[in-house]
């Protein structure tokens, strides 16, 4: 029995990643990572980090954690996609990928604090440490004597 050889994916690190990019939240960062693979982060703090390989693109949480005063992303992936799993449509593999993303955004907003100062909604990385009482976001919490 003789098994035809799989058509190779539409869908690759390269021809997709133009339109991933555009339904990323902007601003867009693209870092270009060791072995060829590229991480996409969308927002400004931070809301979803995409990482695309030849293999597949991974869809997590941004996600941060303080390296001293380094800002260091850790790596929250909630869906690694084989290429192969996306549809050949391009608006259908759009509409696929938009959903990933989004719930992406979805679990990375639910983890915002509520600063006590200002009142506004801030990542979690930006909690000021070190302090007692009310929680001030970094932006406040600087402006202490
Ligand atoms: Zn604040």
């Amino acid at each position: 029995m003789v098994r035809a050889e799989p058509d190779p994916p539409k869908w690759g690190q390269d021809n997709a990643e133009p339109w991933i990019q555009a339904l990323l939240p902007m601003p867009v960062e693209r870092i270009a990572a060791a072995g060829g693979s590229v991480l996409l982060v969308g927002g400004d703090p931070g809301l979803v980090a995409l990482r695309l390989n030849s293999a597949a693109v991974r869809v997590g949480l941004y996600a941060q954690k303080w390296w001293g005063a380094k800002p260091v992303l850790v790596d929250e992936t909630l869906v690694a996609l084989p290429w192969a799993r996306l549809p050949d449509d391009l608006g259908a593999a759009k509409i696929m990928m938009q959903h990933l993303i989004d719930a992406a955004i979805v679990a990375r907003k639910a983890r915002f604090f509520t600063c006590e100062r200002c009142e506004l909604p801030r990542p979690p990385e930006w909690l000021h440490a070190n302090r007692l009482g009310p929680k001030p976001c970094q932006m406040c919490g600087f402006d202490t004597p």
